[in-house]
């Protein structure tokens, strides 16, 4: 065993990771990577078909980032935000304030448009990760609802599945009964709600077809209908909801789970109707993962008109509904996947609800040492330069349409139950009949054996239960793409046996 390996197995505890399983074998020990490869100790190359976890962007060394990083290390690498204010921080602050004030609703709609730039979101809170912004996100929208006359009483809503960092705060609103059913007595109540998950719908009346399980469902939106009657039970007691938090469009963690489309602009009007202030999580979906606007691009490449409004940056996910949320948390893709950093970005109204005579103590009492921190800001503003540079757009446009192009050949394996795609990542979940949906247990390890199998090949992912993982970084070129697809389909059939 390597050397690095060996001092890895005497030390280091792994997040997510059975030690005793991660200690039978030799780890894959990482020293280098460039665009969408990876180089282990050993000199083999390996295909980063997670993104580094949903992190990285644009590639692993990409120049305009390492040059950025390295020009602000040149100047400092960090200053406390506890008192003091800095250079890159503030810039990166006004940019998001700006990226996030944009117009990406991809039909364009007049009325859906205005939603967005009527609520602007222009504070931001910079913290450290995922979790992070949506403590600060739970602890403002908490105790805004309180200054704001509620009752103190106040309780969150959020989707079954739902998973929204390891935090304590943020395991409250998680509904993983596998992460956190074992902390229950350590966290605070929270509700939780019928998300979409077409596929395993107890009201989809559709049989199973080779097809995403969005496009041929059959149902009246109960999903939808039961967010309205939980909110309705809720006005019962008097006591709306401080606040929904949700993820838009993919649910990660849940197992790649899309909602189908109008599913957040009919549930956001909803807890809007009730006063609900609305969390977005885009932690993964944030940073244009969720897909340029289509018919725009198209339209555009072909030289025609563009459908009204939007632009073909639509880099957050509750956009493309035409939804401005309350809050929206951010973390993974905003530095290009460099550094640690993340922001919770709110409105003027809940800011000023914390403002007052030093006496009064309406401070937002939060904060962590390494908040705003220049190096991670620097990346951050290099990472937004280029994911706002129409290069970025038709790279991401390009790598959609060829993961489009390449998914339906899984569709041949009995194994595979549902692809699902939106825009540059999917989730291809793994069953024992593709007729029945019958799912494998998770003891029998279905998805880690297939991701095994594809790292035997060159190809990196971690799958969440039986749902393989597939989010390149937006640098891959179509043959790696391809790669990382035959892989899965070469690995399914090796673990399953053949067709
Ligand atoms: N929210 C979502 C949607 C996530 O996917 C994650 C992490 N996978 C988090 C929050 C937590 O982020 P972090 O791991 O950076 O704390």
């Amino acid at each position: 065993m390597h050397k690095l390996a060996q001092l890895d197995h005497a030390h280091v505890w792994h997040p997510f990771t059975q030690m005793r399983d991660w200690l039978k074998r030799e780890p894959v020990v990482i020293t280098a990577g460039r665009g969408a490869v990876l180089r282990d100790v050993r000199a083999r190359e390996y295909l980063d078909a997670n993104a580094s976890i949903w992190t990285n962007l644009h590639g692993h060394q990409h120049p305009k980032i390492n040059a950025a990083i390295r020009r602000q290390l040149g100047k400092i690498a960090h200053t406390s935000a506890l008192g003091l204010a800095n250079e890159p921080a503030s810039l990166l602050a006004a940019k998001l304030v700006k990226a996030v004030g944009r117009t990406c609703d991809s039909k364009g709609r007049a009325a859906r448009k205005s939603q967005i730039v009527n609520r602007q979101l222009n504070k931001v809170f910079f913290s450290d990760d995922g979790s992070t912004a949506l403590e600060v996100a739970l602890k403002l929208a908490y105790e805004y609802a309180r200054r704001t006359g509620r009752n103190p009483r106040l309780k969150f809503l959020s989707l079954e599945g739902a998973y929204h960092g390891d935090t304590v705060g943020a395991v409250s609103l998680g509904h993983i009964d596998l992460f956190h059913k074992s902390y229950s007595r350590l966290l605070f109540k929270t509700d939780q709600v019928m998300a979409p998950y077409c596929y395993r719908c107890p009201f989809n009346r559709a049989r199973p077809e080779r097809a995403d399980a969005r496009e041929y469902r059959k149902c009246h939106w109960e999903c939808v209908a039961a967010v309205e009657s939980k909110f309705a039970k809720q006005k019962r007691t008097k006591n709306a909801y401080a606040g929904f938090v949700f993820e838009p469009s993919m649910q990660g963690a849940a197992g790649m789970i899309p909602q189908p489309s109008g599913w957040l602009r009919r549930v956001a009007e909803i807890a809007r109707g009730h006063g609900t202030l609305l969390i977005a999580d885009e932690v993964m979906t944030g940073f244009g993962r969720t897909g340029c606007s289509l018919s725009r691009l198209q339209a555009e490449s072909s030289g025609g008109k563009p459908p009204e409004g939007g632009t073909t940056n639509a880099l957050f996910a509750c956009h493309h509904e035409g939804v401005q949320p309350d809050f929206l948390c951010l973390a993974k893709g905003l530095t290009g996947g460099y550094l640690p950093m993340a922001a919770t970005l709110t409105t003027q109204k809940v800011f000023d609800a914390f403002l007052g005579e030093y006496e009064e103590y309406k401070t937002f009492f939060h904060g962590h040492s390494y908040t705003a921190n220049q190096l991670g800001a620097a990346a951050a503003l290099a990472s937004l330069d280029i994911l706002q540079g129409k290069t970025s757009a038709r790279a991401r446009l390009n790598l959609e349409r060829i993961l489009h192009g390449e998914l339906p050949m899984l569709w041949s394996l009995p194994n595979v139950g549902d692809i699902r795609q939106v825009g540059l990542m999917a989730g291809i979940e793994l069953v024992r009949d593709w007729r029945t949906r019958a799912p494998f247990d998770l003891r029998e390890r279905a998805g880690i054996r297939v991701c095994e199998a594809m790292a035997r090949r060159g190809v990196l992912t971690r799958p969440v239960g039986n749902v393989i993982v597939l989010m390149p970084p937006y640098c891959t070129t179509p043959v790696q793409v391809r790669s990382m697809v035959r892989a899965v389909f070469i690995s399914v059939r090796e673990v399953f046996g053949k067709l």
